[in-house]
């Protein structure tokens, strides 16, 4: 049986450390597909390319050779796992990734990257509602927006990005709000998702109830 672990949900809210606990505990892959958005999104932006050009976004995106795997992400042979969680990138991000035709390319090369590996962990926006709607389990997390923004702030200071902590909420308002108000696969919780709230949980514990569920699913 394949097994697809979908953890979605909104940035800050605990999905990427969540995902790779959960697939180091299960002993499987996990695929960043925010990643693949922003790699693309750096593409655009040193094309020159206008971000609300959707022909010439999905242009790059298809000519872009894109891997994600192990916490590196490379994009047309180069090694840019730092650039791309840079301001530039995330200001510009949910732009690019709003485009239906960069989501059809990216969705369809998530979908390769699964069949590649049997199965694994995959985190991002719409995967259990589009890319995997069958994933043997959804996870949907969510936190509060102080907590969020106080997360993204301590990551940005640990990266060595001073900003202050308002700009962070205010940068995190606005890609929630593109992400949310979309046409195309807006974030969203799949009707079967469980939703877990992460602001007071401790991680430990959200990766031992997902792990749980995936190791019932397993067994049935
Ligand atoms: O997860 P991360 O914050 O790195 O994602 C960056 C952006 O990529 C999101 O704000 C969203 O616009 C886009 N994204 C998406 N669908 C996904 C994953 C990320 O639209 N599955």
């Amino acid at each position: 049986m394949t097994i697809v672990i979908a953890i979605d949900g909104p940035s800050g809210s605990g999905k990427s450390t969540v995902a790779r606990a959960v697939a180091a505990e299960l002993g499987r892959p996990v695929l960043d597909t925010g990643a693949m958005y922003r790699a693309v999104t750096l593409a655009v932006l040193e094309t020159g390319a206008a971000l609300d050009d959707a022909a010439a976004c999905a242009a790059i995106a298809r000519a872009s050779d894109i891997t994600v795997e192990n916490g590196v992400t490379m994009l047309d042979g180069r090694d840019v796992s730092s650039e791309i969680r840079g301001p530039l990138v995330t200001g510009a991000v949910s732009i690019v990734s709003a485009h239906p035709e960069v989501r059809e390319i990216l969705v369809a090369r998530q979908r390769a990257w699964v069949a590649r590996h049997g199965g694994g962990v995959v985190e991002g926006r719409d995967i259990g509602t589009v890319v995997f709607p069958d994933a043997t389990v959804k996870a949907f997390l969510v936190a509060s927006d102080d907590e969020r923004a106080r997360r993204r702030h301590r990551d940005e200071m640990a990266a060595a990005r001073a900003v202050a902590v308002e700009d962070v909420k205010a940068a995190l308002d606005r890609r929630d709000a593109i992400d949310t108000g979309r046409a195309v696969s807006p974030l969203r919780p799949a009707d079967d998702a469980i939703v877990i709230d992460t602001t007071k949980l401790d991680v430990d514990s959200v990766v031992a109830d997902v792990v749980s569920r995936a190791r019932s699913a397993e067994a049935r």
